[in-house]
């Protein structure tokens, strides 16, 4: 289900006392859902099939009060199929975990709930981002084996790309970026233990898994392909269900691994380092003429005012209110980021400049009415922005970001909640 405006999630809480669905329901509301909750079982469930909420959550104890198992068995038989279930509990144990993955629990919450981090997971589970199919990269010396495997892998509905000359390897790999290489072991030029080797020198590929097929019944071999940099051995004949499951859970391993590394951690936002790469790639494009793009830097004003009003707690929760406008407003195409500290960068893909400026400046001013509930109270917060056309006239995507901070600079000089151009 996509999660546009006007289409705002209707959450349901089952809660163990009155008082916990009051305490979350504006927050709720400033990040786009609707909370309906009540502490008595009979009444959620009702709600439950007039109200067909997209969410449950249950509140498992307080003190000595909460829903019995056998509350609990009757609320989840009436549960609509798919509808994610969220358990908030005091307990943060393994064994309150594992009780709870039992019980089917999408997302588990301890106390103190943080709304913040549950918003994101919703949004995840509500409109989950598009799986893209696993890209391999298959070494195999016969063409008729090749095209076998990739047929399979293909069939799957993986991407792959066939290499029958290994001494191309390097340079595939670079235009492919596979998320896994499977190879066979022997062949005319080199051996795949050799090729692997060579492969892991490069510190660009030491993550990359390689999967090694062939008939080679030596156990001896296999070890010593594992020992130089093989992640596995798949026995030839091998069954096409057997290869595909190998080949997926090894791809997603190694995406999530990539992912976790470009992210930021308190946001979930891509770092630094993947914008700078994602804008030089923009950059390349535009380059070759393909496409325009524009890049913007913002910047949260006096924002260290705020850490020492309202503590740092606070400026965190900030720093996620502003990521959520932008990933909730922000179109699937434009590429956000958090560069470091109170700064983030939004490349507009495929997006002129004057079709980027009303974006960005609509999510200032949304910014700028957004409540934020600080300890002392309701609070506003501002930001300013600097963007550019990323256009085929810098000469180094560099000075794409520097232009942009140029304009933030001036954004700020200006008196600051504005948008310059650079
Ligand atoms: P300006 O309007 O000129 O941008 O002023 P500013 O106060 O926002 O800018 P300054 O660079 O002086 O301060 C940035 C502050 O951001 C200082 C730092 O403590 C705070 N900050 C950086 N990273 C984090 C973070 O992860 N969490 C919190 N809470 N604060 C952070
Ligand atoms: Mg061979
Ligand atoms: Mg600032
Ligand atoms: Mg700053």
């Amino acid at each position: 289900m996509a999660i546009g405006p006007g289409l705002r999630p209707q959450l349901l809480l089952l809660e163990a006392h009155e008082g916990l669905g009051a305490s979350m329901a504006p927050q709720l509301a400033s990040m786009g859902y609707v909370l309906r909750w009540t502490p008595h079982l009979p009444e959620f469930l009702k709600m439950q099939v007039d109200l067909h909420p997209q969410v449950l959550l249950v509140e498992l104890e307080r003190g000595e009060v909460g829903p019995s198992a056998q509350d609990l068995t009757a609320l989840l038989q009436t549960r609509d199929e798919g509808t994610p279930l969220v358990l908030i509990s005091a307990r943060n144990d393994l064994s309150a975990r594992l009780q709870s993955v039992r019980t089917g629990c999408d997302i588990y919450l301890p106390y103190p709930v943080n709304l913040e981090v549950l918003a994101n997971r919703l949004d995840a589970f509500l409109d989950p981002p598009p799986r893209e199919p696993e890209r391999v990269l298959v070494v195999e010396d016969s063409p008729v084996q090749a095209n076998y495997l990739g047929g399979i892998l293909r069939e799957a509905g993986m991407e792959a790309s066939l290499l029958t000359d290994p001494e191309q390897a390097l340079n595939r790999l670079g235009e492919f970026k596979p998320d896994l290489i499977l190879m066979d072991l022997y062949m005319p030029q080199c051996t795949g233990i050799e090729l692997a080797a060579a492969i892991r020198m490069d510190p660009t590929y030491m993550g990359i898994p390689i999967v090694f097929l062939s008939s080679e019944l030596e156990r001896s071999t296999q070890l010593e392909a594992l020992g130089r940099g093989a992640d596995d051995f798949l026995t030839k004949p091998i069954r096409p269900q057997h290869l595909v499951s190998s080949i997926r859970i090894r791809a997603e391993r190694t995406r999530l691994i990539r992912a976790q590394m470009s992210r930021d951690s308190l946001t979930g936002l891509r770092n630094h380092s993947a914008m700078k790469f994602r804008l030089e790639e923009e950059w390349l494009r535009a380059q070759r003429g393909e496409t325009p793009f524009a890049f913007a830097i913002v910047d949260i004003d006096h924002f260290k005012q705020v850490n020492d009003t309202y503590g740092h707690p606070f400026g965190d929760q900030v720093l996620q209110s502003l990521s959520r406008l932008f990933q909730r407003r922000l179109r699937r195409s434009d590429i956000v980021g958090r560069l470091g500290g109170e700064e983030f960068g939004i490349l507009f893909t495929g997006t002129t400049l004057k079709a980027a400026f009303p974006i960005i400046e609509g999510l200032r001013a949304d910014f700028a009415n957004l409540q934020h509930l600080s300890p002392k109270g309701p609070t506003l917060s501002t930001f300013s922005a600097g963007i550019v056309a990323g256009n085929a006239a810098f000469s180094a995507p560099g000075e794409i970001w520097e232009s942009a901070d140029r304009a933030l600079y001036q954004a700020k000089a200006g008196g600051r909640n504005r948008v310059y151009v650079g």
